[in-house]
This record gives structure tokens, C-alpha cells and sequence, in this order.
């Protein structure tokens, strides 16, 4: 992975960044799933990862390079209407280990699709003396934009 000009690798360093930001090592598998993920308008489940990477990337690396992100504050997981966990990129300051997203989920109920509204804003949380709040997270249930096209 030398010698490209940043230009014509834009995407991947950009993937790149994100990776040496959370001080990861950059790997191919990394740099593939986040880029996949990226390139999405809406939240994506393992499965289809494991779809879209074919081959390239196994079953067992997928699970881990998952974790890790969720872990590092990369990646948010969402679980879509049938309870399978989807991921979604953070937004750009979440902590390590506590996601702080404060914006609402919306499902599609036609596509099962979920969709990251950030521009959502959510009301504080007052949470009871000695609870600690770690993350807010509101899901909305209705029919997205391209399945509403489809119907009218
Ligand atoms: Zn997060
Ligand atoms: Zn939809
Ligand atoms: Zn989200």
C-alpha cells in the first residue's frame, strides 16, 4: 500500500485516518469493512458485510474488526426491527467505550433499513442520583424516503 498519491486514494485515507486517530493498526480487513460502512446512507448489518466483502475478509476477522470499532468509538450498533445488530459510523467525538450518539434511529419498516438522524436533536436525560448515563438512543418506526417513492 505505498506509493499511491493521496488523491487518488481519497476514501482510503480517510479510512485511514479514522484508524490512526484510535491509534489501530492499519489492516486491509479494517480499512475494507470501514469503507463499506462509510460508503452506505444507512446503517449495515453483518451479514450483509460479510455479502459485500465476500472472500476478502472471514467470518471470525469480520466479528473482531466489529468489536473493535464499536469499541474504539468507530462504529455504533443499532438493532434493526428483526433484533440483528446493524452499524453505523460514530459521530466524529465518541468517546472509547461510551457512544455518545445522541440522535434518533429511524427504521424503515418496508426495507428494515436504519438510518442515523443527526439532525434530530434529543432532549437531556435527567437520569436518578447514582446512575450513570452512558447513551441516549431514541428509534423511530416509519417508511424511509426511497420506499415512499415506491408507493406513491
Ligand atoms: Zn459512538
Ligand atoms: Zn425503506
Ligand atoms: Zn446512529
Amino acid at each position: 500500500m505505498q506509493g499511491q498519491g493521496r488523491n487518488s486514494a481519497n476514501k482510503k485515507s480517510k479510512a485511514e485516518r479514522l484508524l490512526r486517530k484510535h491509534n489501530l493498526k492499519v489492516t486491509v480487513p479494517r480499512l475494507s469493512v470501514l469503507s463499506v460502512i462509510s460508503e452506505k446512507e444507512t446503517a449495515t448489518s453483518q451479514p450483509d458485510l460479510e455479502k459485500i466483502l465476500g472472500k476478502s475478509v472471514d467470518r471470525v476477522t469480520l466479528y473482531r474488526v466489529l468489536n473493535a470499532f464499536e469499541e474504539k468509538g468507530i462504529l455504533h450498533k443499532i438493532f434493526d426491527l428483526h433484533g440483528t445488530a446493524t452499524y453505523a459510523l460514530c459521530s466524529d467525538d465518541c468517546p472509547e467505550h461510551i457512544h455518545s450518539e445522541e440522535h434518533v434511529h429511524f427504521t424503515c419498516s418496508k426495507c428494515n433499513s436504519v438510518y442515523c438522524l443527526d439532525e434530530v436533536t434529543l432532549p437531556a436525560i435527567k437520569v436518578p442520583k447514582g446512575f450513570q448515563l452512558d447513551m441516549v438512543g431514541i428509534n423511530a418506526v416509519g417508511v424511509c424516503a426511497h420506499c415512499k417513492s415506491k408507493i406513491n
